[in-house]
Order: C-alpha cells, then sequence, then structure tokens
C-alpha cells in the first residue's frame, strides 16, 4: 500500500491508547483508517475515518474487517491468529507478518524461541496446566520461589504472580503457563526496534521503567536508562537479533531484566507501539507511532535520536474509585516546565487502570526527575462520586 494513494485504507486492530496516538500520525499523513475495538467507546473511535465494532478473537469478525483494508496493522497482540493467516495468504497484506504474532503472542512459545535462537532469557519450565506445577514442587523438578506466566491472555501483570508458596497457586487459574526463576535484583529495561520489509533496523534510546511495587505497573519510564554505554549497545544488538530472527516488520518493544552482575535477560517483547516508547513522542526525532507507520508501509525508517532526557509517568486509576474520571490537579502541574499530558479518553476509571500519561523533559535528568515526582504526586485520578 502507499501512503499517498487516497484509494487504501489501513485496518488497525485495536482501538486503545495505542491506536489513538498512531491515529494522530496517520491524520499527519492523510491516511485513510478503519479500526476493530470490542467497545463502542474505544479512545481511537475519534481518530479513525471508519469504526467497526467487534470481538479482535473472532475469527469471522476479523476476515470480514481485514478483507476491507489493504493494509493490516495491530496494537494489541490478542487477536485471532488464524483469520490474519487466512487474510495473508488470500492477498490482504499483514503487518507485523502472522508468522512474527505466533511466535509472541504465547508466552510459551515466545520463550522457547529466545532459547533456540541464543537469545538470553530467563530460564523457565512449560506447563500444559498450572496443577503441573505442583506435581513439579513435590518430586523436587521445581523450586520456590518461582514466578507463574499465563501462556496466554496475559496484559499489565494480570497473568503474572510471584509463587512463594505452594498456597499461592490455588487462586491461579489452571491453564498452558510457565514457570520462571525469580529474578531478585534488577533493573528494568526496554527498548524500541523498528524494522520495514527492505530489512532496515533501528533502535531507540533504552529506557528504564520503575515499577508500582503493588500493581505490578510501571510508575516512571526513563529515558536514557541510567546504565553504562556498553550495557545499552549490549541491548540493541539484543533487539536487532530479535526482530531479524523473527523476521519481524514494524515495532517492536523489548522488555529485559539488566542482574546486578551485567546480565541482560530479556522479559518479553510486545510486537506494536508500547507505553516504554510515548515519551518518544515529545523526546525524540521520530516518534514511535510515526516510526510503526513508516516500517509497516516500507518507507525509510525515522531518527530515533534522543532530543531531551525525559520521563514519563503513567496516570493510572487509584484504588477505591470506580466511575466517570476526574483528574485532579491536573493544570497545575501544566505550569511546569516541559510537561505535557496525554488523555487516552476512557471515560470510566477503574483502580490501576490506564488513563493517561504524562511526560516531562529537560535539559538535566535529575531536575526532570525532580518534576515528574511533583507529577505523581499531585496528579490524581478519581470518580464523580
Ligand atoms: P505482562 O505481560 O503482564 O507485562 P511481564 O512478563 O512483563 O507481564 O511481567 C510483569 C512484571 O513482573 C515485570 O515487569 C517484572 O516487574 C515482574 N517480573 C516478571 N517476570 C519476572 C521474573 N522472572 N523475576 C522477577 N520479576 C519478574
Amino acid at each position: 500500500m502507499h501512503f499517498t494513494d487516497k484509494n487504501k485504507k489501513l485496518g488497525i486492530l485495536g482501538g486503545g491508547q495505542l491506536g489513538k496516538m498512531l491515529l494522530t500520525e496517520t491524520r499527519r499523513l492523510d491516511l485513510k483508517t478503519k479500526v476493530l475495538d470490542p467497545s463502542k467507546d474505544a479512545p481511537s473511535k475519534i481518530g479513525c475515518d471508519e469504526f467497526v465494532q467487534g470481538d479482535l478473537m473472532d475469527y469471522d469478525t476479523v476476515v470480514a474487517f481485514g478483507e476491507d483494508t489493504d493494509l493490516l496493522t495491530i496494537e494489541i497482540e490478542n487477536v485471532n491468529l488464524d483469520a490474519l493467516e487466512y487474510l495473508e495468504s488470500n492477498g490482504t497484506q499483514v503487518q507485523p507478518p502472522t508468522h512474527s504474532l505466533i511466535t509472541i503472542q504465547n508466552k510459551a512459545k515466545q520463550k522457547l524461541f529466545y532459547v533456540d535462537h541464543n537469545i538470553p532469557t530467563v530460564p523457565f519450565s512449560r506447563f500444559a496446566y498450572t496443577s503441573e506445577i505442583k506435581e513439579s514442587l513435590s518430586n523436587g523438578g521445581l523450586k520456590l520461589p518461582l514466578v507463574w506466566k499465563s501462556a496466554s491472555m496475559g496484559y499489565d501483570g494480570k497473568g503474572v504472580k510471584i509463587v512463594r508458596e505452594e498456597n499461592d497457586l490455588t487462586e491461579l487459574p489452571n491453564v498452558e503457563c510457565i514457570a520462571e526463576d525469580l529474578v531478585k535484583e534488577k533493573i528494568e529495561l526496554a527498548i524500541i526496534v523498528a524494522r520495514n520489509p527492505s530489512g532496515d533496523i533501528v533502535t531507540y534510546p533504552v529506557v528504564e521503567m520503575e515499577f508500582h511495587p503493588e500493581a505490578n505497573q510501571v510508575e516512571y519510564v526513563i529515558c536514557p536508562a541510567r546504565i553504562p554505554d556498553e550495557v545499552a549497545a549490549r541491548a540493541r544488538e539484543i533487539g536487532k537479533d530479535i526482530v531479524e530472527e523473527l523476521d519481524h516488520v514494524g515495532l517492536m518493544a523489548v522488555e529485559m531484566f539488566l542482574t546486578p552482575e551485567g546480565e541482560l535477560l530479556v522479559n518479553e517483547v510486545a510486537p506494536r507501539p508500547h507505553n516504554s516508547g510515548h515519551l518518544t513522542i515529545e523526546a525524540c526525532y521520530t516518534n514511535q507511532f510515526d516510526q510503526h507507520l513508516r516500517a509497516i508501509l516500507d518507507l525509510p525508517l525515522g531518527s530515533t535520536k534522543s532530543k531531551l532526557p525525559a520521563i514519563m509517568v503513567n496516570l493510572v486509576g487509584e484504588e477505591g474509585y470506580t466511575g466517570e474520571a476526574v483528574y485532579k490537579n491536573l493544570e497545575e502541574t501544566m505550569a511546569l516546565e516541559g510537561v505535557s499530558p496525554h488523555i487516552y479518553g476512557k471515560r470510566e476509571t477503574r483502580p490501576f487502570r490506564k488513563i493517561g500519561h504524562i511526560t516531562i523533559v529537560g535539559q538535566e535528568l535529575p531536575e526532570v526527575r525532580k518534576i515528574a515526582e511533583r507529577v505523581k504526586d499531585q496528579v490524581r485520578v478519581v470518580s464523580k462520586t
């Protein structure tokens, strides 16, 4: 699909905040778009040319949607892959390619891919059912603590549980899963890589992620990560290896752990724009959404250079509040230097739901950090009642 051809249509599976931010870029390039999402109030609805409400996991819905597009992409990886395979074999361009999504969608498959391609990752065992972990613990095959991860449909920490005692297993669903070693001390890093069908690859500066201890959600994303250049260079190489070995097209976010020994271990990847790349909107020459479009359209990839140090703060729903979202103290923080809020347009807040984010840029990271902490302390997402 040529991006200036007015008769062509880009289909996007998923209409959340990632889609909404992607649509800012399709608007800029005047690309025609069509979005599929299960929610009639999806954040992307206002930014696309056509909106279809439907189930992303339903074969017939995805095929019917895809047949009316010239190029199909995703903003969420939990989509019906049989439908994508069918569409791909019947002439619809699908980017990222289905084979790459098949490897990534199932965490057990994803982990096996790392092992097969000598990509460093946290040691793990694979199980058809959670109940098998118990057997393995009792015969000494596995030891506690471990990290349980559901093989499919995990998102924002929901498919992940640290198991410290056998009892922790009882509340978990009895599904295909992996049991990983618990990495006790670590810095969490992420790198975004983009590849186009011509095989060009670019990598963004490595970012550092700080987590909320209870919700297991990112609290601060810091760019650049405070790590030695040599470690950042290794992270970039690992990211490149992954997209090359997968023959991936589009963006790929690679989450990694850096251990105190200096080892880099891949945690997981996301084959799309990612929370850790939101700060590229204000902080880099080419933002991640622009880059994703360039990659899937086989255009020259943009410079990933950083313009300024930056920190992103997720705006998540406060505990104890459910209902129509109300933002407290947002205006006050906008008076501070370098503060840009992004509001996703989700009407309903729920505890820990991602409702928006705020990026802070500045000349020096310690100053940016001070402002980010003020923003984090002051802005609250509560509900009307
Ligand atoms: P999700 O797909 O829900 O984002 P992740 O696999 O990224 O799940 O896990 C969420 C978070 O849980 C990670 O960012 C990290 O903080 C923690 N975590 C995951 N795996 C491990 C591990 N093996 N050891 C220690 N912490 C982990």
